[in-house]
């Protein structure tokens, strides 16, 4: 029989990969812990309406790229393409935004219906942060701080935050025209889908990733131009903070995000290393979207990063050796029945007492379980033969310092010397 495959664009995190995962992950808390964010976690299956309301239905990921199906009820279900409309539903829904303005993150599993490629997957990860209820410009500025000072902590360098600011929404209508107006007179030279959206999405056009129509848009009138003067300061605003953390930027007056929530600050954090798939990081301020869920009204800004872009950057910056699963302290070699019977109790009172033990159930010759205790890493080995059983005692062994003599203790010495000798 064929065995069976994952589906496409769903992948598995192996073994030796999921280290990198866990370190990444760790140190986001960490970041997350420090600066007053808690954590919230939101089910992967939402109703539908909650991302065409909340996202947009003229986006991407709304028109061609979510998980949606009938559930066994009739309901309309969709697979979360991303956790912010989850996030601002599960706020409105139990009352948070009434408790003060919330400093909130989550991870997981997001779903996508795209082309899978290096850094694109169906299935693919997200950590990310919501500041729901603050509208200061210093607030966008310390949200981009954290994304920033996180990637820095997972050793990552040489990355470039684009900056732009989306104006209000009057800004956008008044840019909008100017666009429209610009590109219906080069309507030929844009792409299909970019034609499609002169109609029902203009603003998606600049982020097109068709090259010819990116070359075009170069002339094309900006965003920036079209600001009012609020909008332009309060820009301006968040541009300070950010030089008073001496957080580097580049204005990106092009930059927009594939959400349609998106209004004033927009920011990327990009990487050259990633090539097509270069953004890691991307967010920026929604104002609207807790209002267009049936929320009160609540400025919000907020990010999301791309686990698996992350970890490719991480592996790139850590090299091989740092992502090796961690080494037991004491591998347990036994062989004998009555060996074998001690060894398996042995490994779980060294377990309780805080080592890391691994248990050798082969039976095998004692010179083939050396050789796996030696190649697993463990810095002691400890070794029950006939004798050793019959005598109530253990032999360790020192598998670094070979040289140094074995120690025959009963199992409380042996766990009690190595929790003197500092490996517990
Ligand atoms: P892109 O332009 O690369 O499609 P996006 O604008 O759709 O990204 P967001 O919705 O802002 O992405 O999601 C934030 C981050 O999540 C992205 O910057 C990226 O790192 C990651 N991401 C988005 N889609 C995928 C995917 N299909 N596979 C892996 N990572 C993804
Ligand atoms: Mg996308």
């Amino acid at each position: 029989m064929e065995p069976l495959q994952s589906l496409r664009g769903m992948v598995d995190l192996l073994p030796e990969q999921t280290p990198v995962w866990q370190r990444i992950e760790a140190t986001a808390r960490q970041h997350f812990r420090r600066a007053g964010i808690a954590e919230i976690r939101t089910p992967l299956l939402e109703v539908t309406e909650l991302f065409a309301r909340g996202i947009g239905v003229a986006t991407d990921v709304v028109g061609k790229e979510m998980y949606s199906f009938l559930d066994r009820g009739e309901r309309h279900c969709t697979l979360r393409p991303e956790g912010t409309a989850s996030v601002v539903r599960a706020a409105i829904q139990h009352g948070l935004l009434s408790q003060g303005a919330q400093r909130l993150w989550y991870g997981g599993p997001m779903f996508r219906y795209e082309r899978p490629q290096a850094g694109r997957q169906r299935q693919f990860h997200q950590i990310g942060l919501e500041f729901l209820g603050l509208a200061d410009p210093r607030s966008d500025a310390e949200a981009i701080a954290i994304a920033w000072d996180l990637l820095a902590g997972v050793g990552l360098a040489g990355l470039t935050l684009e900056l732009n600011s989306l104006g209000s929404h009057d800004d956008r209508v008044r840019f909008r025209a100017a666009l429209v107006g610009w590109l219906e007179e080069r309507r030929d030279q844009l792409d299909p889908d970019s034609q499609q959206r002169l109609v029902s999405n203009p603003l998606r056009i600049l982020d097109s990733k068709n090259p010819a129509t990116q070359a075009l848009l170069a002339e094309a009138p900006t965003l920036a131009a079209a600001l009012a003067p609020e909008s332009r300061e309060r820009f301006e605003r968040v541009q300070e903070a950010l030089s008073r953390l001496e957080i580097p930027f580049v204005l990106n007056p092009r930059l927009v995000r594939g959400l349609d929530y998106y209004g004033h600050t927009a920011f990327e954090i990009t990487s050259s290393q990633l090539g097509a798939q270069a953004t890691v990081c991307g967010g920026g301020r929604y104002d609207t979207l807790v209002q267009q869920l049936g929320g009160p009204v609540t400025p919000a800004v907020g990010w999301a990063l791309g686990m698996e872009r992350l970890v490719l950057l991480a592996q790139a910056a850590d090299g091989p050796a740092s992502q090796a699963a961690p080494a037991p302290d004491l591998y347990v070699v036994s062989r004998g029945a009555a060996a074998e019977a001690l060894a398996l109790p042995l490994a779980r009172r060294g377990r309780r007492a805080g080592l890391a033990v691994e248990l050798d159930f082969s039976g095998a010759a004692f010179g083939k379980q050396f050789k796996r205790a030696d190649r697993c890493g463990a810095r002691w080995a400890a070794v029950i033969g006939e004798a050793e059983a019959a005598e109530g005692v253990v032999v360790l062994k020192d598998l670094r310092a070979k040289a140094t003599a074995d120690r025959r203790l009963t199992a409380e010495a042996l766990l009690a010397w190595l929790r003197e000798s500092g490996s517990a």
